[in-house]
């Protein structure tokens, strides 16, 4: 589970655990995983922490293989670790459009290559990526909704090639979910998280924004095995077709 020190990746790993999994809570700053796995521990599940910089091929391959020495192979991967640096075209950097890319995509690539190792040979796996409802165009986010499309391309990719060995993979497409990242966007507005909420709920169908569970109840189905005949789909859990 990347970047699950806070936030969606937080909610999932708990819910995961609750689920029955031993979950490993990996982000790239090991120390700031200790809430979310002391929280699963408390709720009497397993978890450990990993640091760990999924951009970074030797650091995912350390982790991966820590992670199969402690907790037993890996067959659930959920690709969540992101990072926003949003600003319109022409002001945006090269440097803000390869971060993002990087992280989001090349993130998702080098954890499924070494996650799937295990999953194939197990017979068995299911992978979920955090796309958004930004893949189908967002102002101010060149960067970003084209690394959640891709995303979805790279979901789909993994289903198909996948799919013989007993892998399912899926995405998520959120709206707009309470969390750290959201409230940076606030931040940044210079407006108050409350205020940016409350404004934003207006354009959902449903009336509020997301929570962080309300994405751990799409990827706790899309981990189960009652899922096992649902591959290369993305679920957009957005209170509406388009938050
Ligand atoms: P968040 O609160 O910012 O959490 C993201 C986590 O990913 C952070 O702990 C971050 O660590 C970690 N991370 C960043 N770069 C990493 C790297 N290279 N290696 C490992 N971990 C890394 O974000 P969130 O709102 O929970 O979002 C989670 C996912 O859902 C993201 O993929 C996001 O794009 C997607 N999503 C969110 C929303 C929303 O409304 N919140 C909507 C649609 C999609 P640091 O803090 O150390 O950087």
């Amino acid at each position: 589970m990347t970047g699950a020190a806070r936030g969606i990746g937080a909610a999932v790993a708990a819910r995961l655990a609750a689920d029955g999994n031993a979950v490993a809570v990996l982000d790239l700053d090991e120390a700031a995983c200790a809430d979310t796995v002391e929280a699963i521990r408390e709720a009497g599940g397993s978890a450990v922490a990993v640091g760990a910089d999924v951009t970074d091929a030797e650091s995912v391959a350390t982790a991966v293989e820590r992670v199969a020495a402690q907790l037993g192979a890996p067959t659930i991967l959920v690709n969540n670790a992101g990072i926003l640096r949003d600003n319109l075209l022409f002001r945006m950097s090269e440097d803000d459009w390869d971060a993002v890319l990087t992280v989001h995509l090349r993130g998702a690539f080098l954890m499924s290559r070494a996650v799937q190792a295990h999953q194939v040979e197990a017979g068995w796996g299911r992978i979920v990526n955090l796309s958004s409802t930004s893949a189908l165009g967002s102002r101010g986010q060149a960067n970003y909704s084209a690394a959640k499309a891709g995303m979805q391309g790279l979901t789909k990719t993994l289903a198909i090639e996948l799919g013989r060995f007993g892998v399912t993979a899926n995405a998520i497409a959120p709206g707009v979910i309470e969390t750290e990242m959201t409230g940076a966007v606030a931040d940044r507005l210079g407006v108050t998280r409350e205020e940016f909420f409350t404004e934003a709920a207006k354009d959902v169908p449903v009336g509020r924004v997301g929570t962080p569970a309300d994405i751990a109840n799409a990827a706790s189905f899309f981990c189960s095995e009652a899922a096992g005949y649902v591959s290369g789909q993305v679920l957009y859990v957005a209170g509406g077709p388009r938050a």
